[in-house]
């Protein structure tokens, strides 16, 4: 018997994952298939350990997607700012200007809705306290930009 579904996405990944999961927001029935083995799946997020860069304005964006931050946490972490205006000067210095300006909007203004949306749907974000913060006089500090983790 076969099946029949309303949408069939390709691939695993991040984007593939996101597209899967907007298309089951709109009811459709939805099919992903991977090439890859099951023990090398997550696409190239597997690089990144889950890392991924968006823009936020200090620790009131990042309860938005990590609402269970603890007291501690808060107190003890310099989450910093990594603005939009940030992401934008590290897209274009990265590329040397040579990044699609439409998508790169997208890409940086979306970027913090976009995880909100992705924990609405169940995904789990903390802080990348063991690669991307030093301990200074007691209190960790964020760098780069690169805070969250899935
Ligand atoms: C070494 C490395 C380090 C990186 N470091 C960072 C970083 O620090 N910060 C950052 O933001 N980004 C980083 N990136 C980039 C980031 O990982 C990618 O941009 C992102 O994961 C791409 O996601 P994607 O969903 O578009 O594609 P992918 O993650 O590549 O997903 C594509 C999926 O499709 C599957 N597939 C392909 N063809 C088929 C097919 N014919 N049939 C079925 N399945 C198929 C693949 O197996 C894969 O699972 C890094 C990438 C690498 C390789």
């Amino acid at each position: 018997m076969e099946t029949i579904f309303d949408v069939v996405v390709i691939g695993a990944g991040n984007a593939a994952l996101c597209a899967a999961l907007a298309a089951r927001e709109q009811g459709a029935s939805v099919a992903v298939l991977e090439c890859a083995p099951e023990a090398e799946s997550g696409g190239n997020s597997r690089f990144t350990a889950g890392a991924i860069r968006f823009a936020y304005n200090g620790v009131e964006d990042l309860l938005k997607v990590m609402p269970d931050l603890s007291k501690d946490e808060i107190a003890n972490t310099d989450f910093g700012v990594y603005s939009e205006d940030n992401f934008f000067d590290d897209m274009f210095r990265v590329t040397r200007f040579r990044t699609d300006p439409n998508l790169t909007e997208m890409l940086v203004k979306q970027s913090l809705a976009t995880m909100v949306w992705m924990r609405s749907k169940g995904l789990r974000f903390v802080p990348i306290y063991g690669r991307q913060a030093f301990k200074i006089d007691g209190k960790f500090k964020f760098w780069g930009g690169l805070t969250v983790e899935a």
